[in-house]
């Protein structure tokens, strides 16, 4: 394979082949070409960031059907805003104290299957999180993850928001059904629900009042962005907290439909979410990924990945002590993905010993290693390039003859 000189290599720094699909650590997505060009535009002149915010949240409410939209610097600071907007509304003392150990009414109730690292983001405002829900599934028929009384009986005057996250586990539409007769927003971690494309609008379309996705996973826009749709009136809590408050109240002057501040009695000052603040080149960037994502053909992506796959798998099927099967198909939503057995008695090498070959190998190539232990490695097509994946299957090949 052919690289071309990288703007790396001026830096000495390895760059990687992608056979995990898309992972922060190793940059997550390819920005789109047309979303990098506008970058570099949008890097040649100042804007007010609250109007091109403002901007973004017509063209998100747009795309998703939600009343409002806002650019956040990935999904995890999303779910932060979030939050902070579920407990503080346009109430500018709450904001002020924030992150608080004991900030006013700020239990946010999560279903107890649903806990995972990523809510740490929700935990950083100072929000306590209820777990909802007996997680008993597995005991048969009767219990269930989450009952509908479960939910209502943990509703209290402190309660300020339901967190979910969406994963087919649960129906949402229940939990919305009880939020909205106390009054209580739901916020739906979507990061990585995309695609299928119609997740932009399903949870939106169920009543969620703020839904969040990556900007940097499929969407293909910088990987430091983050997409919130939702509610007008929490999108204008979260710009409230995002965005530099440096300002002067006789002459603060942001745009009305963001930020109306006909009902605010001053400036809330430099907020919770200051720390998570987005550029203007971001911000283009990912609303001209996200528009190029809603046109594109996502059928023939499946496609062309399913071939990937395949081309991949059979290659690697003769290679002797390897055994393969592939997880997903061309005809759902899930990817297709090669999973790669080792004998590794026969083979004398260890799965996780091949991994971490390959890692080492410049360009760095990175393969799935979760099965790592099992003897399993796998393969997803998302990110590999045409010409990659001869190269992947040759030096897989290689580090597992040779040595
Ligand atoms: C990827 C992911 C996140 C974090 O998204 P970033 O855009 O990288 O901040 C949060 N929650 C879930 C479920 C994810 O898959």
């Amino acid at each position: 394979m052919a690289r071309n000189k990288s703007i790396y290599d001026k830096f000495g720094v390895p760059t990687a082949i992608n056979a995990v699909g898309t992972k922060t650590r190793i940059g997550g997505t390819k920005v789109r070409e047309e979303a990098a060009i506008a970058m570099r535009e949008a890097a040649k002149e100042f804007v007010r960031i609250s109007d091109l915010q403002a901007h973004a949240s017509d063209v998100i409410a747009d795309i998703t059907g939600a009343e409002a939209g806002y650019v956040s610097s990935g999904a995890s600071a999303g779910l932060t805003l979030c939050a902070a907007a579920c407990i503080a509304g346009q109430n500018l003392k709450t904001m002020s104290m924030l992150p608080a150990d004991k900030p006013p009414a700020a239990e946010i109730l999560i279903p107890k299957s649903h806990r995972n690292s990523y809510d740490r983001a929700i935990r950083l405002t100072g929000a306590k999180l209820i777990e909802i829900g007996n997680n008993d599934k597995t005991l048969g028929p009767g219990p269930s993850d989450l009952e509908v009384w479960e939910i209502e009986s943990a509703i209290s005057d402190q309660t300020a928001a339901i967190a979910y996250v969406a994963r087919n586990d649960l129906p949402l539409e229940p939990i919305i059904e009880i939020a909205d007769i106390h009054n209580i927003p739901v916020m739906v971690d979507a990061a990585g629900t995309l695609p299928p494309k119609d997740n932009l609008t399903e949870f939106i379309e169920k009543g969620a009042d703020l839904v969040i996705f990556s900007g940097g996973k499929a969407i293909r826009g910088p990987q430091s962005t983050g997409v919130i749709a939702g509610r007008s009136d929490l999108i204008t809590s979260i710009a409230l907290q995002n965005l530099d408050m440096d300002a002067v109240l006789e002459t603060w002057d942001p745009p009305k439909r963001l930020i109306d501040i006909s009902s605010l009695p001053g400036v809330p000052r430099q907020g919770l979410g200051r720390g998570f603040k987005v550029g203007q080149e971001e911000i283009i960037g990912l609303i001209t990924a996200l528009k190029l994502f809603v046109e594109e053909d996502i059928e023939a992506k499946y496609e062309q990945w399913h071939e990937t796959a395949l081309q991949i798998g059979e290659a690697l099927r003769n290679i002797n002590g390897v055994s393969v099967s592939y997880s997903g198909t061309n005809k759902s939503s899930a990817v297709t993905n090669v999973v790669v057995k080792l004998n590794e008695d026969a083979i004398g090498l260890t799965s996780p010993e091949l991994v971490l070959s390959l890692r080492r190998e410049n360009p760095r190539i990175f393969v799935g290693d979760h099965e790592a232990h099992r003897g399993i490695f796998t393969i997803n097509p998302m990110n590999i390039e045409a010409d990659e994946a001869a190269y992947l299957v040759d030096r897989i090949r290689k580090n597992l003859r040779d040595r």
